[in-house]
């Protein structure tokens, strides 16, 4: 079974690349994820597939099904997860094009289920959401393949679907550096399930503080060059990634007060 997940959009792997060899659509107790998981290799790994908003994108981002997404991964026997994401850029040189290796995160987000644990009261440290082995490999494989990228950045994730205004925008550059929708809840129910979670963000354009219109043809000449990039990155990033796992995400260390987050048998 797979130990490794993807979860992003349309584009980032080709048939070419990987190989489905069975679908399944698992029930979670919070229901059912946003599509069916592809099961197949991507390089010789196996890998497990998941579209975040599903395949026809009918989930906009304060309605994915976050906690079924990560609940039916788990269960599939996932222990690492690959996020990949398109974010605006709140900084010159994060520019459209790069990939950021997202290291820190700031949640905007306004009216989403953060975390598995409905039934007690418990308080969660998250001092290392980003496994540090997933994102230098995914930083050196990026430097062989000559992909600009940053080694770190920090997300602010808003709940959407509006984008932020101008005055927003402004303000959210005095502490991030990208922008986004989707990271949370997603990258801290990684970590209550006790998986190393990283997050390959592409930047497709200057958010709102920028006095450049942004026109959509760019933007979608944009997403396909990164979509090229990270189908590549991909593959070349699993064999390294499968061979060091490095057991940032241990549960019963992440938090004492999750011991009744019983998966199933
Ligand atoms: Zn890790």
């Amino acid at each position: 079974m797979p130990k490794i997940a993807i979860i992003g959009g349309t584009g980032i792997y080709s048939k070419d690349t990987f190989k489905v060899d069975s679908v399944v659509c698992p029930d979670t107790p919070y229901g059912k994820p946003a599509d069916s998981i592809r099961i197949g290799k991507m390089n010789g790994v196996d890998v497990a597939f998941l579209y975040r908003h599903g395949e026809d994108h009918r989930f906009n981002p304060t309605e994915v099904p976050y906690r079924a997404n990560m609940w039916a991964l788990k269960e599939l026997g996932v222990e690492m997860v690959v996020s990949a994401c398109a974010v605006g850029s709140l900084q010159e040189e994060y520019a459209p094009g790069d990939l950021v290796i997202v290291d820190d995160f700031i949640d905007f987000t306004k009216k989403r289920d953060l975390t598995f644990v409905d039934d007690a009261a418990v308080h969660i440290s998250l001092p290392e959401p980003f496994c540090p082995h997933m994102s230098e490999v995914f930083a050196d494989t990026a430097k062989e393949l000559g992909i600009t990228y940053h080694r770190g950045g920090t997300y602010i994730c808003i709940e959407g679907p509006r984008f932020s205004t101008k005055a927003e925008s402004n303000m959210f550059r005095d502490y991030a550096d990208i922008i986004g929708m989707t990271l949370v809840p997603e990258c801290q129910l990684a970590k209550e399930l006790g998986m190393c979670y990283c997050s390959l963000a592409t930047v497709t354009d200057y958010d709102m503080w920028k006095d450049e219109p942004v026109d959509i043809k760019m933007v979608s000449d944009t997403m396909a060059k990164c979509l090229n990039y990270i189908s590549k990155l991909l593959e070349a990033g699993l064999p390294k990634i499968i061979s060091g796992r490095c057991g940032c995400s241990d549960p019963a260390e992440a938090s004492g007060s999750l011991e009744h987050l019983k998966l199933r048998p």
